[in-house]
């Protein structure tokens, strides 16, 4: 766990003003393209998939598009879980359950297979930053329409200024920094 927090502060940047004027955009390129760095994060993510007794507790894990495709399936493979994207509007081709959900401008859709997450499956759901919440929350949503349960929230970074913890009720959620 220290290895991976080490890894962060080095290897995370800030991109000021991108997307627009006034966001802090929190870059993992530099982290995924060092492997020791990025190694010790998946690891540290997969921690959240396991009881006490290391243990897998999850049967599949969702990584939410983009950032959360690119640590979301090497946690997957980490824990010997399955991997589901979980995708913007329009982007997967089978039939799709969709959430939609309202962003500081507008609202945005995620979308899910059906058949993606079966009845009773046990669920991580992994991400780059938790920002507002709000996707981790349309994206807990998607599982309970398919009759799965989510375990966790496994995260990069929360940025706590923005309290997304709060928008998940009692999901426990996992961070290995919060900026
Ligand atoms: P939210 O739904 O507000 O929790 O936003 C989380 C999603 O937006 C994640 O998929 C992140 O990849 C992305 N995101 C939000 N804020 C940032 C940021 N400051 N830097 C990088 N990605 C961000």
């Amino acid at each position: 766990m220290a290895v991976a927090r080490e890894a962060m502060s080095r290897l995370v940047r800030d991109i000021p003003d991108f997307p627009e004027p006034g966001i802090v955009f929190k870059d993992i390129m530099p982290l995924l393209a060092d492997h020791d760095g990025f190694h010790a994060v998946v690891t540290a993510l997969a921690e959240s998939g396991r009881d006490e007794h290391g243990e897998v507790i999850v049967d599949k894990v969702i990584g939410m598009e983009a950032r959360g495709f690119l640590v979301g399936a090497p946690v997957a493979l980490a824990l010997g879980a399955g991997f589901t994207p979980v995708r913007k509007a329009g982007k997967l081709p089978g039939p799709t359950h969709a959430v939609t959900y309202d962003l500081e401008y507008g609202t945005a859709t995620l979308e899910m297979h059906q058949d993606a997450i079966e009845p009773g499956d046990r669920v991580l759901l992994v991400d780059d930053v938790l920002a507002t919440g709000g996707t981790a929350r349309a994206t807990a949503e998607l599982v309970s329409r398919c009759g799965g349960t989510v375990v966790g929230v496994a995260v990069l970074m929360e940025l706590g200024f923005l309290s997304g913890r709060e928008q998940l009720g009692d999901l426990p959620v996992d961070s290995l920094a919060v900026v």
